[in-house]
């Protein structure tokens, strides 16, 4: 059976890496497309229009295109939004605050978070474009993995890897339409969150000073491992 890149990548990034193969293939997706940004379409009428009615990058996207990026295109985008939210600030009406500042506070919170505004400040018409390359690039990475764990061997190479992170394991589920996929995502992550629990409570054992100068067995990153499984990688922003 013909198996497209991506499988392959999935299974290359099984063997290889440390971390949620999702996160690691996607995180890499995101920072090509923001260097194909960076070099062939800052200039294209079409992505300036986009970056530009997006109010220029999220806050992580932001600090990784600054990593990357020429200054002149970003001071071109830069200047469309600052233009941009100056029209917007311009506009807002004077006098029209009521309520404590804590009730304000909290509304406005809410208000930005559900992407809406109740004080005339008009939210970016799009969002930022690496989230949205993010969101494709994960859907096409668990697409073909789902399908790949219908393969018995593609499934073990998955079950011998770091598995996924809690973010796109929640994805994953939500996705599987047939139950030997669910079961395999479902019981790897379980066997996984056993053994981490088993290596937590060996980290809090040996903090006791009765068992202080035992030799670090594999629990030496149990701590990081387990942050990193809850909240998936930085740059992936979901929950
Ligand atoms: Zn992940
Ligand atoms: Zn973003």
């Amino acid at each position: 059976m013909e198996h497209s890149q991506t499988y392959y990548d999935l299974l290359d990034v099984f063997k290889e890496a440390s971390g949620c193969p999702i996160c690691h293939l996607t995180l890499q997706g995101v920072q090509a497309y923001l260097e194909s940004l960076n070099y062939e379409y800052v200039n294209d009428p079409g992505f300036r229009a986009e970056i530009e009615s997006a109010n220029g990058f999220c806050p992580s996207h932001a600090d990784e295109w600054l990593h990357i990026a020429h200054v002149l295109g970003t001071a071109l985008i830069y200047q469309a939004v600052l233009k941009r939210v100056s029209h917007d600030l311009e506009r807002l009406p004077v006098g029209r605050r009521s309520g404590g500042i804590w009730a304000r506070f909290i509304s406005a919170v809410t208000a930005t978070r559900a992407g809406v505004t109740d004080c005339g400040i008009v939210p970016p018409a799009r969002a930022c474009p690496a989230c949205l390359r993010r969101a494709e690039l994960e859907s096409m990475f668990l697409t073909v993995l789902l399908q790949g764990l219908e393969d018995p061997p593609f499934g073990a190479a998955y079950q011998g890897s770091s598995l996924l992170c809690l973010p796109h394991l929640r994805q994953a589920l939500c996705l599987a339409e047939k139950d030997m996929t669910f079961s395999v995502l479902r019981d790897a992550a379980c066997e996984r969150n056993a053994m981490l629990e088993a290596q937590l409570a060996e980290v809090i054992r040996k903090h006791d000073y009765r068992f202080h100068d035992e030799p670090v067995g594999v629990e030496h990153d149990a701590v990081a491992r387990s942050v990193r499984y809850i909240a998936g990688a930085p740059g992936i922003d979901h929950r």
